[in-house]
This record gives C-alpha cells, structure tokens and sequence, in this order.
C-alpha cells in the first residue's frame, strides 16, 4: 500500500465532498460502494444528449445507444477476460443473472438431479435454486461445513453422478471468506456439470479472468464495484449459452415472431429481453474506464491492511465476538457483543456518522448454522483510510467501555436501544 492514495482516491466521489458528508465514516461497501464522478456525470449525460432505444436503425439517437450498449459489452468482455462480446449478457444485476441461469439450466434437468450450494452463499445463490428444486424435483446438497463455514476442499464429498449444477460463492459478502478458486477448479475437473461463479464480492476487490479461473458461468453486479445499480453481468461460455432456452421472453430478444411461435435472436441478445437500463450502461461503461485508470493491485493491497489491521485490533476488545477470519478475506470483518444487541452498537456507530451493516447480510443460512442472531458487519473500498478505520475502532472501544459499566437490563435506560 505505499504508493497508494485512498485520499487521492477519495476526491474522484462527490459523496463524500457534500457538507453533510464530510464526517462520514462509510464502511457498508459490501452492500454499495459510492460511484465516482465519471459514473454519475455519464449517467445524467447520457438523458442528457444520446437518450434513445437500442437496436433499431432508425435514426441517429437510436444508432448511438445501440453503439454504447455494445462498446460497454466490449468493455465488459475486457473486464472479465471473456473470449468475445457474446459470452456477455447484460441483467439488472447478479440476482436476475442467478434467476436467469437457475430457470435456463434447470429447465434442462430431470427429476433427482443435484446441484450443489455452499452455507455462506448469499440468498441470491440460495432462494433461485430452492424454486427450480421444488419446480422440478431437483436434490440440493451443500459442501460439508463447519458451524455455517464451508470447507470447500471438501466439496467432492458431495459430488456424485447426478450433479448437474455447482453454484458457489467467488466471495462471501457476510464473512469476506474468499474460497480457493483453484482448488474448486481441480475437484470439478472432467465432470458433467456446470460451474457458477458468483462474482458479486470478488469482482469489487480482485481483477477478474473467468478463462484462467476455468468457471462456466461468472455473475456479478456493477454497484459492488463503483457502477451504478441496476446493472449486471453474466458471463458464460459460449457453446454453453447457444445451447440454453431464453428465460424471458419480449422485445430485443426475438428474430422473427409469429403467432404461434417465433424464432429467437442470437447471442448475447436472446437473453436480454425488454429495454435495459440504459443510463446505467452507459454509468457502467464509465465505471471500467474509471477503473482502468486505478492501480488495482495497490488498492488491494491498501484494502488487505485495513482488514489485517481491523481483525487484529477487534481480536483485542474482550466484549466482541469475532466472527470473520482475517486470511483469504474480500474486505469484510463481521462481529458481534458478546452479551448486548448488535443494533445497539450499530446504532451507537451511526450516531457517530460510522456507516456499517446490522443483520443477517442476506445469508440467514449462516447466521443460523454459525449460532448467531444479528451481526455487525465493516466493509472496505478503495477510498477507506486509515482514519476511518481509527474513528470506528475508537468507537466501538468506547461502546464496549460504557456499557461494561451498565447492566444489560439497563440499556434501554442509557438511551441507546
Ligand atoms: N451475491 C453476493 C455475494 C452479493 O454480495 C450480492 C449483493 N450484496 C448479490 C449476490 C446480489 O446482488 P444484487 O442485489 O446486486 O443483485
């Protein structure tokens, strides 16, 4: 982290310049990291002087949008080291690409075939599947665990000849917990299956390269890593898309339509029903050029010291539980009192403008394996400094000293229920 400037970082997102934004200590970027500038300014830009639908050759405007769509999949293919444009689809955001594969793969399945899932996988990962086990019969198995942590180089002790489908976290966004991509790839080598990867926590934090990861399918979501929301993508290999039924039907997505039956566009189109979300391409386009300019391995390494020092400095406080590990960690640490309510501390935090999340972190699954109710959880970006780190240390600390002094029964009293 030596040559690297969170603070110079920093100055590229308008948020944290507003007046009623300077003293924010904003560590829920597991949830929403901040959009710079250059994302923002495309967005309104956009509206502003190219706004029209896509592929129609109508006219000038029309032209134009369709150009930005397809240089942003461009971009987009660069991203995540694709072979071409055509293994890129564009969705609302990793859950409808989750969606969109669980009803595309498994329409293709028959009953008592399985598909494995791991306990810290986000709800995204979970409740799609659910629905295409009940739809059509299908078996889900998880990766042996150990009190809600999956023990991944364990993962072929689930496999068997009926999996059909392996569907796991590249990054846990309740614990940070970032599984050897690798040694996943070794245990699936020369399987029948497919392999999802769901990009959501990593791509905010790594570079990406599906080919040299050797996954079959990739999803994450633009807002995790600076874009805009409502915006996601979907790699998957070419011959494995051309060969899946559409899961939308609608516009843009057709070659001919009938009455009866149509015919359906080729790739990356036959999956992108409906208009897209326009302004937010055009703020994602922005969000790679803007990432393009980072060093992303000095950001990383920037990130990876505020989470060693985070884990080590919480390990101290004797009235938290820690819940996350500090090695092989995306930018999370996630822990609790060990006697008081979680939204107290998180409602202490905000109090002092410390931004952090309280609750399940859309893995409920975990929670209830692990033993745990609600926990806190801070999460890092590129723009967190040290002092951020230091005002939300130096707050809990004075959280624990405080309520140390207050029976718990009392806290209601001490105003901070
Ligand atoms: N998977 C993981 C690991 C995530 O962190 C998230 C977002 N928090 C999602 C899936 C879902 O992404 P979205 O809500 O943007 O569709």
């Amino acid at each position: 982290s030596c040559n690297y400037s969170p603070e110079d970082f920093r100055r590229s997102f308008p948020l944290f310049q507003q007046p009623e934004n300077r003293a924010l200590v904003y560590l829920d970027n597991a949830a929403t990291t901040q959009r710079p500038a250059a994302v923002i300014d495309a967005i309104a830009d956009f509206y502003r002087h190219s706004n029209a639908n896509t592929h129609r050759s109508s006219h000038r405007l029309a032209r134009r949008a369709t150009e930005l769509v397809e240089e942003t999949r461009a971009q987009a293919a660069a991203f995540l080291n694709a072979r071409t444009s055509r293994e890129v689809i564009f969705c609302r955001g990793a859950t409808e690409a989750l969606n969109l594969l669980a009803n595309s793969l498994c329409a293709g399945l028959c009953e008592g075939d399985e598909i494995v899932l791991s306990t810290i996988e986000h709800h995204a990962n979970l409740v799609p599947w659910q629905m295409m086990a009940q739809r059509y019969g299908l078996k889900l198995r998880y990766v042996p665990h150990i009190a809600g942590v999956p023990e991944f180089d364990r993962l072929e002790e689930v496999l068997n000849e009926r999996t059909r489908i392996v569907s796991l976290t590249g990054g846990s966004n309740a614990l940070g917990l970032r599984p050897d991509l690798a040694a996943i790839a070794r245990q699936l080598r020369g399987r029948a299956l497919h392999w999802i990867v769901d990009g959501s926590q990593l791509a905010a934090h790594e570079v990406i390269d599906v080919q040299a990861t050797g996954c079959d399918f990739f999803v994450c979501s633009a807002h995790k890593f600076y874009g805009p929301t409502g915006v996601g993508l979907l790699y998957g290999r070419e011959a494995l898309l051309a060969a899946m039924p559409p899961w939308q039907g609608g516009g843009e997505m057709i070659a001919e339509v009938g009455l009866y039956h149509s015919e359906y566009a080729g790739l990356p189109h036959r999956f992108e029903a409906g208009t897209s979300s326009l302004g937010s391409l055009a703020g994602l386009n922005a969000a790679f050029a803007f990432l393009r300019q980072q060093d992303r391995s000095a950001m990383a390494a920037h990130e990876q010291s505020l989470v060693q020092r985070l884990h080590r400095e919480l390990a101290q406080m004797p009235h938290l539980r820690l819940l996350s590990q500090p090695q092989h960690n995306l930018g999370i640490v996630a822990f609790a009192p060990v006697d008081g309510a979680p939204a107290d501390l998180a409602h202490w935090l905000d109090e002092r403008d410390i931004a952090v999340r309280v609750g399940n972190h859309c893995a409920q699954p975990l929670s209830r394996a692990a033993g745990v109710g609600a926990t806190l959880r801070a999460s890092v970006a590129g723009y967190t400094t040290w002092q951020d780190c230091e005002a939300f240390l130096h707050a809990v600390g004075e959280f624990q000293r405080v309520s140390a002094t207050i029976p718990a029964e009392n806290t209601a009293v001490a105003g901070w229920r």
